[in-house]
């Protein structure tokens, strides 16, 4: 049963977020919101192949709703994670030859009866002393908070050089000499006795 506010007003894009991630959390409303400002901002679609790229500096909850709306997802090539630890994503379009970068530029901003519960369940969650309900109604505020902001507030958006990404490798595979397993050509890795091995087995040889 629904029983928040940002529940009860999901929109069937945002609930397939949710499915595929598994839970509600504020870091897949950020990728969510991402993935929609890029693609009402470059009249986006959901990538079928690798037409739309997708370059995030985390490792986080947020990528999960990029893969979903935007059809950047883990085994095609066209989601490239580089873990800065930032809160900041790149959407490039290939055949609109267009990229932005949207970065988080916020911390939440709470004001009157809701900035009172938020920092008393923030203080609460940092001392190590907030209940499982606490944690939860944090969560909450926090998504509530995300999905109701106007998307400006919440990330800078910059427009950057489209630098085309490489199209994901195609290459054929060989069995690796040590482990007789199949490996990409282009991954495998050359012995000093000019044996093309796969890369664990490269690393186990040189031990
Ligand atoms: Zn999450
Ligand atoms: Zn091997």
């Amino acid at each position: 049963m629904p029983n928040t506010d940002s529940e009860k007003k999901m929109t069937d894009d945002l609930k397939s977020c949710v499915e595929f991630h598994g839970h509600i959390c504020p870091g897949l409303i950020y990728g969510y919101r991402v993935a929609k400002e890029a693609m009402k901002l470059m009249n986006l679609s959901r990538a079928v192949d690798e037409e739309v790229v997708a370059i995030c500096e985390n490792d986080s909850c947020a990528v999960d709703a990029l893969q979903v709306i935007l059809g950047t997802v883990a085994g095609k090539g066209n989601l490239i994670i580089k873990d800065f630890g930032k809160n900041a994503y790149t959407v490039l379009s290939r055949s609109k030859r267009k990229a932005y970068r949207f970065s988080r530029k916020t911390h939440y901003d709470y004001t009157g009866k809701a900035k009172k519960e938020f920092d008393r369940l923030d203080a609460a969650v940092a001392a190590g002393t907030a209940s499982e309900d606490d944690r939860r109604n944090l969560k909450r505020l926090k998504v509530d908070d995300l999905l109701a902001r106007p998307f400006a507030e919440i990330f800078t958006t910059t427009e950057v050089p489209f630098d085309e990404p490489l199209y994901a490798p195609l290459a054929p595979s060989e069995p690796c000499a040590i482990c007789g397993e199949m490996t990409m050509a282009t991954k495998m890795m050359k012995l000093s006795d000019g044996r093309q091995v796969c890369i664990p087995c490269s690393e186990k040889s040189r031990k």
